[in-house]
């Protein structure tokens, strides 16, 4: 059967998966979403003995049903190979008592490259179904990890260019040297002078801008999006969630049917979302825990319901959860509206007018899969020396925010389901912050005297990823004001 997607912010004509993956975002400036929630047709017997492409593919081909199984096949066993460090590709570690699902160990070391690292293939694969013959740009705004993580999915892939645009100042030193060290032609990357949510604004203006959409076709180019409104990241998110609770099942950790909780450190809300598809599908979760850092808008949006961007963004130690505007909430909105375009359409103006949107009673109560908490920098410094010490298990900062707020969960509710924590970042790629929590006489080093450091302390090898970075050259140094963000791209492309 064949699903469609629509827009969460007009009734217009669904399309199929690979024109929802081409466009990124719909026209009206909605996010794309499937007509309904396929359930699993394969059992968690099965999928218990699968390995991760087998898994991907039982996920992604409930989504994209417009793509043959040759091409899903094609794309995945290209995304993931020997890219990954490890061949179970998301491995399953236990520190204390919780269960980190470690999604760090593709090309660029944080979890963006799950989705990343297939995206380009969905994508040309889509073009080409579509008969698409314009060059594909690639804009992305980057709160540090997408950006290299989509820099390197779509480095020298024929047919796309890339652009990505990150804060100057609110990224780590590793983040930003693993971005503009980044080679192939086809690749542009620009600092700007404002934070995350500048950049993701400027990038959402420049895709609605009627008139360069016109000046980039008579040129041969169209742009798509690599950030996680697009359909194609959030899809092969949904997989480790499902491999995740089978391989649970197959080392015995969990009976068939037992739930499980997941916590997720949020930013976008791409990845939490993607575990609320998964328990839609039919994966027994209980509680989906948001974590967030001090920037924590979505804790008081579950507390209260009402969504109010107006306040202080905090530069913190997990930078890519440095977000005031989850774009993805937008897709659970419009769900818990009762699927109403129109509803939520009046949310999202209020958010771009007011900057703040409050939800009634009814929406609020089928928010209640959902329990969300933060944790303070103090308290991430804190539990990343506390597990280290427990564990002799090193947390990165972002993975730090989910564990402390799975301790407040715990302490709050006494509930002791096996849980899923998502282990988003290795904790190489933000060595100083993780090595200073460890103990205060680190942070006198040297950004690389830390990586030895911390591969003494960790016992983990150094990863190629940081590798790479100690000698590569800087290619990329192009720095702009948020106003100019379209000049620039014009620029690149030479429109
Ligand atoms: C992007 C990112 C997050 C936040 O994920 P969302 O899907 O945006 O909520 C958390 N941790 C790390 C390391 C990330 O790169």
């Amino acid at each position: 059967m064949e699903l469609l997607y629509k827009s969460t912010r007009s009734n217009s004509e669904p399309v199929t998966a690979s024109k929802a993956i081409l466009k990124g975002l719909a026209e009206d400036g909605g996010l794309f979403v499937p007509m309904s929630l396929p359930k699993l047709d394969v059992s968690m017997e099965e999928l218990s003995k699968m390995d991760y492409k087998q898994t991907a593919y039982e996920v992604m081909k409930l989504f994209f049903t417009d793509f043959t199984e040759e091409e899903l096949k094609d794309c995945i066993n290209k995304a993931y190979d020997a890219k990954f460090d490890t061949t179970e590709i998301a491995p399953l570690v236990q520190a204390e008592d919780a269960y980190y699902l470690e999604l760090f160990h593709g090309a660029t070391i944080a979890f963006k490259d799950m989705a990343l690292s297939i995206l380009p293939h969905l994508m040309t694969t889509a073009a080409k179904k579509n008969g698409v013959k314009n060059e594909i740009v690639i804009l992305t705004a980057t709160s540090g990890d997408t950006g290299k993580a989509a820099l390197a999915g779509f480095a020298d892939v024929k047919g796309t260019r890339i652009i990505v645009f990150y804060p100057k100042n609110g990224v780590s030193a590793v983040q930003e040297k693993q971005m503009v060290t980044q080679k192939g032609d086809n690749t542009f990357v620009v600092g700007i002078q404002g934070n995350f949510d500048d950049a993701q604004s400027g990038v959402k203006s420049i895709f609605g801008d009627k008139e360069l959409a016109s000046v980039m076709e008579q040129s041969g180019f169209q742009f798509s999006s690599a950030n996680s409104i697009n359909i194609g990241r959030l899809v092969p998110q949904v997989v480790y969630y499902v491999y995740a609770y089978a391989k649970m099942v197959a080392k015995g950790v969990i009976s068939n049917g037992e739930e499980i909780n997941v916590v997720v450190p949020t930013g976008n809300f791409g990845n939490i979302l993607a575990a609320f598809y998964a328990k839609n599908m039919g994966v027994p979760i209980g509680k989906l825990i948001c974590a967030s850092n001090d920037n924590k808008v979505l804790y008081d949006f579950f507390q209260t319901g009402c969504y109010d961007k107006n306040r202080d963004f905090i530069l913190t130690s997990s930078p890519s959860m440095d977000i005031l505007i989850s774009s993805n909430l937008e897709r659970l909105i419009y769900r818990i509206a009762g699927n109403d375009d129109k509803k939520n359409a009046e949310f999202m103006a209020s958010l771009a007018s007011e900057g703040k949107y409050e939800v009634s009673e009814e929406m609020k109560v089928q928010l209640a899969d959902f329990y969300g908490n933060y944790a303070t920098e103090q308290e991430t410094a804190d539990v990343i020396k506390e597990v280290y010490e427990a564990a002799e298990y090193v947390l990165d900062t972002h993975t730090a925010v989910a564990a402390k707020v799975y301790k407040k969960y715990k302490a709050e509710t006494g509930d002791t389901k096996k849980t899923v924590i998502a282990s988003t970042a290795s904790p190489y790629k933000f060595a100083r912050s993780v090595m200073s929590a460890i103990d205060a006489k680190y942070q006198e080093m040297e950004d690389f005297d830390l990586i030895d450091e911390l591969t003494k302390l960790s016992k983990v090898p150094e990863p190629n990823a940081i590798k790479e970075i100690r000698s590569a050259e800087v290619v990329h140094d192009t720095v702009c004001e948020v106003d100019k963000m379209k000049d620039v791209v014009k620029k690149f492309l030479g429109i």
